[in-house]
């Protein structure tokens, strides 16, 4: 199994840290929004950073990769159809990223919806997958449509249930308490909402997710379940065959939900 570190930058983001399997004192990052605390990481930890993995292309996501790279010879990874900061290695769906040395490969995936160029990373039954799918939540649509970013969810739900969920921001609360509104019924959702108010009362991370709770307790991957169906349906005052219709009246809600 992948050893994955958080660190912390700004107030919610996540800059995962990846220690290679085959060298110890080898280390990736993933979306690194800010230079400092990953300098700060490699320092503390003595880990020399060999390859930065972009998922896109957002200042919270890329605000240090230049930097890093330029210090440390970083090879960057970044998606083919987004603005980088620096040049990077493209990537489009399918292609692989192998970095032989470290012993770490993974596949991409383009998950549009957040943005258009959106990219996951797959790899050691681990998705570094951005602003797509957060614990319980999903990202804003920014760029993309509802249409685009359920097939994206769609393409993350039919990962195995193992697969572990390192996403980019500590919002795991904030999306609990909808999901607990959504549905109110969901003893999963009323667990996790408990378990993760005991969490961040200490200030602990949440993360990772694994994608078989998510099934459970994530209201976005739930949109073909009768009762989150029910649920839209009354705030619409319509029925809604397509789940499309749906999600965006859950996405949609979300966003003025506090
Ligand atoms: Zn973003």
């Amino acid at each position: 199994m992948l050893e994955v570190s958080p660190v912390r930058a700004f107030s919610d983001n996540y800059i995962w840290l990846i220690r290679t399997p085959a060298d110890r004192g080898g280390a990736v990052v993933v979306d690194p929004g800010d230079a400092r605390p990953v300098e700060t990481a490699l320092q503390q930890h003595e880990l020399k950073l060999h390859a930065i993995l972009v998922t896109h292309h957002h200042p919270d996501h890329v605000g240090g990769v230049a930097e890093l790279a330029a210090r440390h010879g970083a090879t960057v990874f970044g998606p083919a159809r987004e603005q980088m900061p620096c040049e990077v290695r493209i990537l489009d769906d399918g292609d692989p990223v192998r970095l032989a040395d470290l012993g770490l490969e993974f596949l991409v995936m383009t998950l549009p919806g957040h943005t258009l160029g959106h990219i996951a990373y797959y790899g050691h039954d681990a998705l570094f997958c951005g602003d797509t799918l957060f614990s319980a939540g999903c990202g804003r649509l920014f760029e993309g449509s509802p249409t685009q970013m359920l097939a994206s969810l769609d393409r993350i739900a039919a990962l195995p249930d193992s697969t572990r969920i390192f996403c980019a921001h500590e919002y795991t609360l904030s999306n609990l308490r909808f999901a607990a509104a959504v549905e109110p019924g969901n003893a999963d959702v009323l667990a996790s909402l408990a378990a993760t108010r005991a969490l961040r009362e200490r200030d602990a991370i949440t993360l990772p997710a694994t994608l078989g709770s998510e099934r459970r307790i994530n209201p976005f991957l739930r949109c073909r379940e009768s009762a989150v169906r029910a649920v839209a349906e009354a705030r619409t005052g319509r029925p809604l065959p397509d789940p499309v219709e749906v999600f965006a009246t859950l996405r949609a809600w979300k966003d003025g939900f506090r």
